[in-house]
């Protein structure tokens, strides 16, 4: 291996300390949102109370002064009533400094939130090139294979990667080879839209599942990816030395009515496979005839 290149406990590294934190995040999420909504109603509670206990003052008041009007014998009760009235006021006036804390506690809540979305957003996003990391992924393709096939609608799904990308690495070193990926990132992301989920599936492997798309736009689009990334001229960042030109191989797949998550993974990326056999820098989206031949000659 080159010096720098990512090991599969690299990778397990990477997988286990992402997984963690998006689930974490998630966790987290959850009890703060529980947190919110006890405090909005208790909010709302405080509020209803201290609306309740100014009614309140307001009917002692008026009883108290009838009643000092009309029992001028009883001069002990009006007094009495004042006092009632006095505790009440502070009643309200306590819950206003209670409705000012829990306003401030709200704001403190809510930034905390924003904190944690955002923990949560980086945990679902590979940090090199910025596209969504392989868990992402695996969760789009179990919800998108359902939701498909519940509304009858297309899904398609492109296996991408980059090919003899060993031999450019040791090459070139690492480091550029990172270069390389993130250019491939870019590349690919400026060619979806929308609903579409791009993601880095591993090393040197991308994904893109397309929502309502047909096989026929989805080999328009892996065609339109693979040109602009053979056409691409690398040159060194530093030096602008020439490196010469990458391609990739496409493997794509439309989901059909039997299938689940792993088979329409498993179809994409038997095409990815048969476009490397077939020569490389192609897209494949059928079994092809001489590879199918091929395979009958090795298993009889
Ligand atoms: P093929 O055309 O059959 O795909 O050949 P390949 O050389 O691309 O395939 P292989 O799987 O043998 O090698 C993949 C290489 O990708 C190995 C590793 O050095 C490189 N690689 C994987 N992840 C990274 C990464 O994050 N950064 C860099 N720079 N290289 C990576
Ligand atoms: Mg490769
Ligand atoms: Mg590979």
């Amino acid at each position: 291996l080159a010096e720098g290149a990512i090991t599969q406990s690299h990778a397990d590294d990477f997988y286990s300390f992402h997984i963690v934190r998006a689930d974490l995040a998630k966790d987290v999420i959850d009890i703060v949102a529980r947190f919110e909504s006890e405090i909005v109603s208790l909010t709302d509670l405080i509020e209803s109370s201290g609306e309740c206990a100014q009614e309140r003052g307001e009917q002692l008041q008026k009883f108290s002064s009838q009643l000092r009007q009309s029992a001028e014998q009883y001069p002990g009760v009006g007094a009495i009533l004042e006092g009632v009235i006095a505790v009440t006021k502070s009643v309200r006036e306590e819950n206003q400094k209670l409705e000012k804390r829990l306003a401030e506690t709200s704001t403190e809540v809510a930034s905390l939130r924003t904190n944690i979305e955002h923990i949560q957003q980086e945990a679902m996003q590979d940090p090199l090139t910025g596209v969504k990391n392989r868990k992402t992924f695996d969760a789009a393709i179990a919800r998108l294979v359902r939701a498909s096939h519940d509304a009858q609608e297309p899904l398609a799904l492109i296996m991408a990667d980059v090919d003899h990308f060993k031999s450019f690495n040791d090459k070139w070193g690492h480091q550029t080879g990172d270069q390389v990926l993130r250019l491939v990132a870019e590349v690919m992301s400026a060619n979806t839209k929308g609903q579409d989920i791009l993601a880095r599936y591993g090393g040197e492997e991308f994904a893109i599942l397309l929502p309502g798309t047909s096989i026929e736009n989805a080999v328009m689009l892996a065609d339109r990816i693979r040109r602009a990334i053979e056409s691409r001229r690398l040159k060194k960042r530093r030096t602008f030395e020439v490196l010469g030109a990458i391609s990739m191989s496409l493997g794509l797949a439309a989901r059909g009515p039997a299938d689940t998550p792993e088979s329409l993974f498993d179809r994409a990326d038997a095409r990815l496979y048969d476009a490397k056999r077939n020569g490389r820098n192609q897209v494949v989206s059928a079994p092809s005839a001489n590879i199918a031949a091929e395979d009958r000659q090795l298993t009889t």
